[in-house]
């Protein structure tokens, strides 16, 4: 911080006070959005449409001399804002045009006074001179990010927090914006941004300036800049196309230090880049950007993580693993293009990225089936402690990637919901879920009201069912113990008042169709009253007998009413051809199968025989029934 700059503003500060006394409503954003994890990061009172970064950068000395030209909306009549900025020394600011009225630094805070405030829904440009030599950040679980410093140059990766250290922003995901970058530096280096490559202008004094654009909205975490000595190649994916429907680029930049052998390696796995890119968009939907590449640096320390930058994955090595290539490609759905409300949240990247490589690697790696890995986890009896952390109620920010209850569970969470309402119907979920929400933001509550939805018009779940998801989302996302709801148990006694319930073990499933209704009934007059439900069977089993049961105390087999019953038996059948038999305490047999079988939706009928001289009571006569799908041969 410039002491004498700052002075000099505080006394322009005081005479816009006193002018704003007269108009009264401008007032001062909001310095935090609020996030339950990171408070301290993000600022109310407007919404960044757009930032375009100049950014003059020797990698010799590790110093920069830059502008940030920041084109926001205003969300109030604001008569002052902040702005996410560590380090560096800011020279000047402009708002609209014209030198701010004032400006200040608290912690990680840029303040700008603006000398006239914008108004509520004018869009205004910010525009900060700053220079300096960028410092990492150490995040809360103590990992690094920012700008870190390498031999020669900068590797820039930003989540949750490092934006902050080389540019001011609005540093929360829920700020999404479009970005130009422009970077300069010695023409010997390359200077890495995110989206496509504009324009490459050689300035002819020895540096070259790299102009990079990012058309679709980005969180501030997933930008970067990262500059140093590369193996840099720009070509055209075979098969994978871009959100525009043109081939899909492949930037791809290699530290040029490694050695042959480390280069070799690395393009193995970089040679899938595009048949990844593929695999994925015909799983998910389009591909929700126009290019996508990995940059592979040598760092002086060990970063431990290897991070989604938008279109620009970050390997901190020369080990560029296909695996985490699948897993951070699939972030450009997940996380990227549908970013997190709040980072409490973070599961929905870190989730669908574990599910997401463990189907990929599965598929086109030779891995084990998600299926298996979630039975290995679930199963495996080491380190019990692991589940006392609920995958969407991460306890502090320092939680925010752990890898069993973010990574591990999240995936496991989803590959049960896979199970229970079906791959097509988990397939359609995923996609609904990037295309409702593209370039947008999502919640937890979200994800849930989707699944809910779809497996209700693609499954075919009712209410019983509709509430155990509810049990299940509880346990799995909220609950900081180990789920006892699995895709083998969820089936396992659903009781409905009227009509239903499913008891499965192993791999049965049934479905029941809507409550029998008899509609009224007659007094005097001797009637059979017939109604139909549907039962819907799925068994893998070697054999399998669907029956039907009144467990209850109160006269078993017929309906009563209040203290009253009828005198006869209420009776079942599989329509048309089976025979009618009476309902009881013992399970009546409907069904039977001696081979596995998929989807035979079986027609239910009861029938209530009355009498003439049946004494019959005013009122509902009705009775809960269960319904037994099982098997001798699981
Ligand atoms: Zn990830």
């Amino acid at each position: 911080m410039n002491r004498r700059f700052r002075a000099a503003l505080g006394g322009v500060l005081l005479s816009l006070v006193l002018t704003s006394v007269a108009s009264a409503a401008p007032t001062p954003g909001a310095r935090s959005l609020g996030d339950p994890l990171l408070p301290l990061l993000g600022n109310g009172g407007y919404d960044v449409q757009h930032y375009d970064l100049n950014i003059n950068y020797n990698p010799v000395t590790n110093a920069m001399t830059s502008i940030a030209t920041i084109t926001s909306k205003a969300t109030q009549d604001l008569s002052e804002f902040s702005l996410d900025f560590r380090g560096l020394n800011v020279t000047s600011v402009t708002v609209g045009g014209q030198p701010a009225a004032a400006v200040a630094r608290d912690a990680d805070k840029l303040i700008i006074t603006p000398a006239t405030a914008p108004l509520n829904s004018s869009t205004f440009t910010t525009v900060v001179a700053y220079n300096g030599v960028p410092v990492e950040v150490t995040d809360p679980d103590g990992t690094k990010e920012g700008w870190i410093r390498t031999s020669d140059g900068s590797f820039v990766v930003n989540e949750p927090m490092g934006a902050m250290s080389y540019y001011p922003n609005n540093n929360h995901p829920i700020d999404k914006a479009t970005y130009d970058m422009s970077i300069t530096v010695p023409s010997t280096h390359t200077a890495l941004g995110n989206g496509e490559l504009a324009s490459k202008v050689d300035n002819g004094n020895g540096t070259t300036t790299w102009n990079w654009h990012m058309g679709y909205p980005m969180a501030s975490y997933l930008s970067t800049t990262t500059v140093g000595v590369f193996d840099y190649t720009m070509t055209l994916g075979p098969t994978a196309k871009g959100f525009a429907g043109n081939p899909l680029e492949l930037h791809n930049a290699l530290e040029s230090t490694f050695t042959a052998a480390q280069k070799a390696s690395a393009n193995t796995s970089i040679a899938r880049e595009d048949a990844i890119t593929k695999f994925l968009s015909d799983v998910y939907g389009p591909y929700p950007f126009d290019s996508v590449g990995v940059v592979a640096d040598r760092l002086p320390a060990s970063l431990g993580y290897v991070l989604e930058v938008q279109t620009k994955i970050h390997f901190p090595s020369s080990s560029v693993s296909v695996n985490t290539l699948a897993h951070e490609i699939t972030h450009q759905w997940f996380g990227n293009s549908v970013s997190l409300k709040s980072w409490s949240d973070i599961w929905l990247n870190e989730g669908w990225a574990t599910w997401s490589q463990w189907n990929w690697t599965n598929k086109q790696n030779n891995g084990i089936t998600p299926a298996q890995q979630f039975l290995n986890n679930y199963n495996s009896t080491s380190n019990p402690t692991r589940w006392n952390v609920a995958t969407a109620v991460v306890p502090t920010a320092a939680d925010i990637f752990d890898t069993f209850p973010v990574y591990t569970r999240g995936a496991m969470t989803l590959e049960a919901l896979r199970q229970i309402i079906g791959d097509g119907a988990f397939m359609e979920l995923a996609r609904t879920w990037v295309t409702e929400h593209r370039f947008g933001n999502a919640t937890t509550a979200d994800f849930i009201a989707l699944a809910k939805r779809i497996a209700r018009d693609r499954s075919g779940f009712e209410a019983s069912n509709l509430a155990k998801l509810d049990t299940f989302f509880q346990q799995w996302l909220y609950t900081p113990a180990k789920p006892t709801m699995t895709p083998t148990t969820f089936f396992q006694r659903t009781d409905v008042p009227g009509s239903v319930d499913g008891t499965v073990p192993g791999t049965l499933a049934l479905t029941i169709g809507p409550p029998v209704k008899f509609g009224a009934f007659t007094p005097g007059v001797a009637r059979d009253y017939t109604a139909t439900t549907t039962a819907n069977v799925v068994s893998t089993a070697g054999d399998a007998a669907l029956t039907v049961t009144d467990p209850s105390t109160t006269a078993p087999g017929r309906l009563v009413n209040g203290t009253y019953s009828l005198p006869q038996a209420l009776q079942a059948r599989i329509s048309p051809s089976g025979v009618f038999g009476a309902l009881s305490g013992t399970p009546l047999a409907l069904q039977s199968y001696t081979a596995p079988i998929s989807n035979d939706l079986l027609t239910v009928e009861f029938k209530q025989p009355i009498a003439a001289t049946d004494p019959l009571r005013t009122g509902d006569y009705a009775k809960t029934v269960v319904f037994t799908l099982s098997t001798t041969s699981p």
